[in-house]
């Protein structure tokens, strides 16, 4: 029988030293297995296995960009911009940008194994805005983009789906998948708000049209309009895709007390649709889901998202 939903999470993420931005090192310290347990006795804690991280990176990333990425953040003696924005890197930032690839492909082994029914990765870096050849938005690699792919070579996997509530558009995600039929990209993101992407219009191009679903949410939007969005526009799209493997890119900053975002969602909000996909891999693909880290920036609602999250994972 399989166990229940893994939790990965490594030691690595403590290293990626931002400093005093947002996207910071006690994000990863509120989600260690040892303080999240007392919010969820049972988290199934497992070390992450090396895959050959850089060959999957290279499959959507132009190779020169992993280079320079690893390369800058090796030389840094203290921290720096790796973009235009506020993409801060240090010494290590790379090695847990890799750990945060390899903790995707380890979970999506072991829910194609069937040795667990569903995981979750909470590492950083995340993933969703990183470019093929460009840092974004704190993202380094397109850590979910990468998973879709691999499943797709190595598992064999047909037709995935990728759904993103994250508050900020998964531009990233969108951009690798744009003209692929075989993955479905859906996004609820606060609209308007950085990076200003992710207009109803955008729908996918060539063979891929239709299978992008981008889903604006007004600033200050309630928690009851915005679940019923997911449930009018998302789920039917889920339906009628048929996905044979879920990806939720899992940001919490669509929370009320998020200091980046003017969404009303609490815990109970992330649990529900939690739930809600559970139920559709259910019955669409034998309840496949890894589900990867992205945003969150409110330690506390980060905290006990995460937690409703995993909570209704487990069930
Ligand atoms: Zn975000």
């Amino acid at each position: 029988m399989a166990q229940p939903t893994v939790y990965y999470w490594d030691s690595i993420s403590l290293e990626h030293d931002t400093g005093r931005h947002v996207e910071r090192i006690d994000r990863a310290k509120r989600l260690a297995p040892d303080h999240l347990r007392s919010r969820v006795p049972m988290l199934n804690h497992q070390p992450i296995i090396a895959h050959d991280a850089v060959e999957w990176i290279c499959k959507l990333h132009v190779p020169y960009y992993h280079d320079w990425v690893k390369n800058r953040c090796e030389a840094e003696v203290d921290r720096s911009l790796l973009d235009h924005g506020d993409t801060v890197i240090s010494r290590r930032s790379y090695d847990a940008a890799i750990a945060a690839v390899n903790a995707a492909l380890t979970a999506g082994d072991a829910v194609m194994n069937k040795t667990v029914a569903n995981a979750f990765c909470a590492m950083r870096p995340p993933g969703h805005h990183a470019l093929p050849d460009e840092a974004m938005g704190f993202c380094l690699f397109g850590t979910v983009s990468i998973l879709a792919k691999y499943l797709q070579i190595h598992h064999g996997v047909g037709r995935i789906a990728i759904v993103d509530w994250d508050v900020h558009h998964g531009n990233g995600t969108q951009h690798f998948f744009y003209e692929d039929p075989s993955v479905l990209f859906v996004s609820l993101h606060q609209h308007p708000l950085w990076p200003g992407s992710g207009r109803a219009s955008e729908i996918g191009d060539g063979a891929g049209q239709g299978f992008t679903l981008n889903v604006p949410i007004p600033p200050f939007t309630t928690e009851s309009d915005y679940l019923a969005a997911f449930e009018s526009k998302v789920l039917p799209a889920l339906d009628d895709f048929r996905p044979e493997f879920l990806i939720i890119s899992a940001g919490f900053d669509a929370h009320a007390n998020d200091p980046l975002a003017s969404l009303q969602l609490t815990e109970s909000g992330f649990a529900q649709m939690t739930r809600w996909l559970k139920q559709l891999a259910g019955q669409h693909c034998d309840g496949r889901i890894v589900s990867c880290l992205e945003g969150g920036y409110n330690l506390d609602a980060l905290e006990a998202s995460v937690a409703a999250h995993l909570t209704e994972l487990m069930v």
